[in-house]
Formats: C-alpha cells, structure tokens, sequence
C-alpha cells in the first residue's frame, strides 16, 4: 500500500492525536482543549478580521502580533517567533537547533510528539527516565547531549521541573539548546521566560491553545534570543511563508490584549482541578501533582483500559496510553465543575462496581 511514497515517508510512525469525535455529544476530557470560550476580544478581532483584506497574503513577518507578544512578556519583537501552533514551532526547533551527529534527551514520559519530530528530521535521540515519582532526574543532562527538550509542566504526567533544575540544566549545556515547552505554564508553573536574556541556549516554547482556549486557531509562540529566533526564521522562511493566516493574526492579538480573561479562566481551572483531585483521591485514586490543566491518575483496584472504557460508555472521553509505565494511567483534562462532577459521578461508579 505504499508504492510511490519515499523512503522517509515510508519509516514514519506519526503522532496520533486524541479523538476528535463527530458522531454523538461526549464529555471531552481527552484533549486538554479549555472548557471556556476565548476572549470576546479575540472573537470580535477574528471578526472583524473576516473581511475584503482576506485576499491579500498575511504579513509574513507576523510583526504586529509579535510585538503585542513583545510586550505581554517583557522581550523585544526579534526574541520572538510565532507559528501555527506550537507544534508547528517545536517541529521547527528541532530542525533548527539540532544534528544528526549528538543525541536530543527528552524524558522517557513525555509528549510523544517529540519522538516522531526526531524520526521525521533523521535525528537521534536518547529518552531519560522519570524517577517513580515521575520526576525527572538532573543528572543525565549533565552529560554531553546535542540538545534538550523538556514540557514543563510535564505532559501527560502534569509535574512541574523548578526553574532552579532548568537553570541546572542551562548552565550544563552551553553549547547546546534547551527547548523548554511551556504549553501548560498559565496554570500555575513558573515560566522560564524570565531565564532568557541570562542564557543564549534557551527557547522557551508557548501556545495559544490551551489556557487562551484558541486551539481551533492554530497559534504557537517560541521566545528566545536572537540569534535562535533568526534561526527558526531561516528555517521556516525555507518551509513556508505564510505559516499564520489573517484570522489567526488577529485572533491571538484580541487575545492577548485581555489579559484579564486569561487570569480568571486560568484561575477557574486550577480551582476545578484541585477539587477533582480531592474528590478522586477519596475515592482511592493516586493523583499525580498536576501544575496543568489535567489530572494524571491511576486507581490500585481497577485497570485504567477499563476505566476509560467504562467512562467512553457513560459519555465521557479521556486518554490512555497503551505504553511501557503508564499503561495503567489516565490524563483527564480539567473541565467546568459541572463536567468534572459528571466524570467524578462516572469513575464512583466504576470504583464500586469492582
Ligand atoms: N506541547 C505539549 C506538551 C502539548 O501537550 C501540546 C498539545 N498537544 C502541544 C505542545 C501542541 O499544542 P498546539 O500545537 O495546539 O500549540
């Protein structure tokens, strides 16, 4: 079935994304999607963007959003590069930043994306092993790597690294990047963005996707210095000009000019999120610490397959990984109370009928 594909195409294991159902209403807690809409100021911008301009080409550059990002974080707009999502960024960080030659350490638990990046560009990588706590241990970045990637706070496991222990890191590796994926930061973890103008290795990695509640709008966000940032654009510039449409553009600014908004949904989510964790640790489950907008749980007396089938039947998506170490956990996105009572209703049931 794969005459005609190249050789590259062929040897590819892609990233799987979580279901997106069509068919029926689910309770979605699979995809770390935010419960609450955007920013109005977002929806009237994207608005009020739909209009005659759409037959021009957007401005490759992305000037004007990356100097309202410019401003929201403190940086200038040369230490900032934006993309569509921030997957679209990272894909372009390991092109940009790493060799063939020396290895790329990423944790052995993490987003899986990373992997499939790696395979895609020809570059080899060494996974390093969260500890049984799921921490992850600094002294394997101390050898000699060809580059780091860390999600901090950690995917699917939720655990936040110290901004000390990404400075460890930092200082160990002067001659090589370290991309820190900061997707889940606006929900109580400390950012290094603040590392950025002592270290000229660090690119701090952001999306629009989860705590603006734009992932329908495809925006991500890379901050680093300079010289990193001309590097992502001579890649991407190599790629695709146009990587962020007019709506896009738009969007992600209206989004950004409601910092507010962004505070008080962050905040709800937090809230529901450590509620839920009580709730399901009375009901025996071990949850692991989340600083993000989901919950990382296993239960000792029923297997998390059947929990998550059991919670597909009683309309309620969650993830689950069929893989070494976490086979018996599941992620569950924060909701709205009302959805996370549903699920906590939902798993109750499915803890007794054992
Ligand atoms: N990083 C991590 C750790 C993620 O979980 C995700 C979401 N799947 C992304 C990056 C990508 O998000 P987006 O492309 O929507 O910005």
């Amino acid at each position: 079935m794969k005459k005609y594909w190249s050789n590259r195409a062929r040897s590819l294991t892609p990233y799987v994304p979580g279901e997106q159902p069509r068919d029926r209403q689910f309770i979605k807690l699979n995809t770390n999607e935010n419960p609450y809409p955007p920013s109005p100021m977002a929806l009237a911008a994207i608005r009020a963007a739909a209009c005659d301009t759409l037959r021009l080409y957007p401005d490759p550059e992305c000037t004007s959003l990356r100097e309202v990002l410019g401003a929201t974080y403190g940086l200038k707009p040369e230490q900032i590069f934006v993309g569509n999502g921030s997957d679209e960024v990272l894909a372009l960080c390991f092109q940009a930043f790493f060799d063939p030659e020396r290895p790329v350490l990423f944790p052995d638990i993490t987003y899986s994306f990373y992997p499939v990046f790696a395979d895609l560009y020809g570059l080899t990588y060494q996974e390093v092993p969260l500890d049984e706590n799921f921490a992850l241990p600094l002294e394997p970045f101390l050898e000699p790597n060809g580059g780091v990637v860390i999600a901090n706070p950690n995917a699917p496991t939720g655990r936040e690294l110290s901004l000390c222990g990404i400075r460890t890191i930092l200082e160990a590796n002067p001659d090589a990047v370290v991309v820190v994926d900061e997707a889940y930061v606006d929900f109580g973890a400390h950012s290094a963005v603040e590392l950025i103008d002592r270290y000229p290795n660090l690119v701090v990695v952001q999306t629009m996707s989860k705590s603006r509640s734009l992932a329908g709008l495809r925006v991500g966000f890379a901050m680093g210095h300079e010289n990193l940032i001309a590097a992502l654009n001579c890649v991407k510039n190599s790629f695709n000009s146009y990587t962020l449409d007019r709506l896009a553009l738009a969007g992600a600014e209206g989004a950004l000019r409601d910092q507010d908004y962004l505070q008080a949904t962050a905040m709800k989510i937090q809230y529901t999120r450590a509620c839920t964790a009580s709730q399901l640790k009375q009901q025996g489950f071990i949850v692991t610490d989340s600083a993000a907008n989901f919950l990382f749980v296993s239960h000792p007396d029923v297997a998390a397959k059947d929990l998550l089938d059991g919670l597909r039947q009683r309309g309620i998506l969650v993830r689950w990984w069929d893989k070494p170490r976490i086979s018996n956990y599941l992620r569950i996105t924060v909701g709205t109370d009302e959805e996370m009572q549903a699920l906590c209703a939902a798993t109750a049931e499915l803890v007794k009928g054992r």
